[in-house]
């Protein structure tokens, strides 16, 4: 089979016991894209990307990434997935040593952390002096964006992203999605983005996946689900954006 997606999905089935989270997921996603999964709390989304990224297993179906098939792969054996966690840093550590954490762990030397935490830095748009502040001396919209470099820190292909602003206030969220579009755009990377707002997801997603109960009820651009929603379900929860 010919196929240019990044990731791919088939068939894809977790079941908790007799609970049935995610139902028979087929889905392809292109490299590059800005990929938002939204739905419903409970309709499967953190329990789709806990798959993609290897924290937890399929209970039947097949995960590929590229010619690799990846379900049976543990997560510290996939390098170019990593999860975005704003709220892992280590308050106590400086900046550059939380963005060196995880080439620390993988034994990259000295200086070569530096280069590339420093690479960060300007990716980021924080200054340079950064490096050596604290993280508990960093604002709110600081820390997300030290947390970006640090899951960047392994130039990883694809950054899963679960609901990484539903906890902050609604300005700093505002400025974080538009950070987050362009770092996309300056990063040429493949986002999988994961939220409970459509109102978020339409702003900066390149396609959507409606989830409902563990299947996707539509998966489209934003103005195609606007204009074309293929159900009740989705309508209802497009009038939410309203
Ligand atoms: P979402 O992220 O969309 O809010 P989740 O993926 O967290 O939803 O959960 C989907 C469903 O699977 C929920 O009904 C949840 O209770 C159930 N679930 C998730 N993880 C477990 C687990 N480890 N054991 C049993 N049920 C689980
Ligand atoms: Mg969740």
């Amino acid at each position: 089979m010919v196929s240019t997606a990044l990731l791919r999905l088939r068939g894809v089935v977790k079941k908790f016991g007799d609970f049935t989270a995610l139902d028979n997921i087929g889905l392809d996603i292109h490299e590059g894209e800005f990929f938002t999964i939204v739905g419903p709390s409970g309709s499967g989304k953190s329990t789709l990307i806990r798959l993609l990224v290897g924290m937890d297993d399929v209970t039947d179906g097949e995960i590929w990434l590229r010619d690799d098939r990846i379900d049976g792969t543990p997560a510290n054996l996939r390098p170019t997935c990593m999860v975005f966690q704003s709220l892992a840093l280590f308050p106590h550590m400086t900046v550059g040593q939380n963005i060196e954490f995880p080439l620390k762990l993988r034994k990259v030397a000295p200086a070569a952390r530096r280069a590339r935490a420093e690479e960060l830095l300007e990716l980021l748009r924080l200054p340079q002096s950064y490096y050596d502040k604290r993280i508990s001396q960093c604002s709110g919209g600081e820390r997300q964006r030290v947390a970006l470099a640090r899951a960047l820190a392994f130039d990883p292909e694809i950054l899963f992203f679960d609901e990484p602003l539903s906890a902050l206030d609604y300005r700093l969220r505002k400025t974080l999605e538009k950070e987050l579009k362009d770092l996309h755009a300056r990063t040429g990377k493949t986002f999988v983005y994961i939220t409970h707002s459509l109102e978020e997801a339409m702003v900066m997603s390149d396609r959507i996946a409606i989830m409902k109960a563990g299947r996707f009820e539509q998966i489209a651009v934003a103005d195609e689900i606007y204009s074309t929603p293929v159900s009740r379900f989705v309508a209802e929860f497009m009038g939410e954006v309203n």
